[in-house]
């Protein structure tokens, strides 16, 4: 790596740690409201992202009756950020949207115009579409055991963000990951396996540091591999770092919890998580 690159990804690695501040005070308030009230409010539900897809599904839908983004525009990550704890909501709730696949299926087959890039698990209860009560085209989905980066990983999303348009990236942990929960244990598994857990390793020693308790290590870990994921896209992509540069993508970490099915966004000092947790 040369020192451009060093310097460059050092600037970028203080921004990443600043940005979740600026969603902790949207994600408190939606939080707050989730809890206080069971009342849907589909109405604004895809709004903030609709017009990104050029043949609307939605023409009859009463969620188009808020646009405030303009034609040919991407979201920004705080409304992209809005509408998926929204959707999350509904999913939580067990209501999600009626999609109709048939439709959408037509439509899309011309193209697709993802308004966000999500890397998550493989884990087979971790479907970003269903958590955040979503449509066929909308979210470019790329999943991997333990939501590791790597060539192939930073290949897609590059090709998403650069190719498709997408602003915003979402690194999307779980809480009791079983890759996560490999690594916490140093196990050894396959060559190919091995080289995965190495990938979640300095997440691990980083947690190991704060806590000798199993339970709270891989939550911890979790957390920390999630930021560490986010580090390592920007460290092992030029592309992905000159675009959060440049303010064409925006990077945001966030764990699901499989048991409440919530969605909560993460930040350096996320209390609010941890509390949620016990
Ligand atoms: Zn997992």
């Amino acid at each position: 790596m040369n020192f451009s690159l060093v310097l460059r990804t050092i600037v970028f690695l203080s921004l990443i740690l600043l940005l979740p501040d600026t969603l902790l005070a949207s994600k408190q308030s939606k939080k707050a409201k989730a809890k206080k009230t069971e009342t849907r409010t589909t109405t604004s539900k895809h709004s903030s992202h609709s017009t990104e897809v050029k043949h609307d599904t939605h023409a009859t839908e009463a969620k188009h009756d808020s646009h405030s983004q303009a034609v040919g525009t991407t979201p920004s990550t705080q409304s992209v950020i809005a509408t998926l704890s929204q959707g999350n909501q509904h999913f939580v709730a067990g209501e999600m949207h009626t999609q109709d696949f048939a439709k959408e299926r037509k439509i899309l087959s011309s193209g697709q115009k993802p308004y966000a890039i999500v890397l998550t698990c493989a884990d087979s209860r971790v479907p970003p579409e269903m958590i955040f009560d979503e449509e066929l085209g909308h979210l470019f989905v790329v999943r991997v055991a333990g939501n590791v980066v790597d060539s192939s990983i930073l290949a897609s999303i590059e090709y998403a963000a650069e190719h498709l348009g997408a602003k915003t990236m979402i690194v999307m942990g779980h809480e009791k990951c079983g890759a996560v929960k490999a690594a916490c244990d140093h196990a050894h598994l396959t060559p190919n396996l091995n080289c995965l857990l190495r990938g979640i390793a300095p997440a691990v020693a980083k947690a190991e540091l704060t806590t000798t308790d199993k339970k709270e290590l891989l939550h911890t870990a979790i957390q920390e591999n999630v930021r560490l994921q986010m580090h390592n896209a920007v460290l092992q992509s030029p592309l992905l770092l000159e675009m959060v540069e440049h303010h064409n993508l925006e990077i945001v970490g966030a764990v699901y919890d499989l048991e409440t099915g919530l969605v909560n966004w993460l930040m350096p000092e996320n209390h609010e998580l941890a509390e949620h947790q016990e």
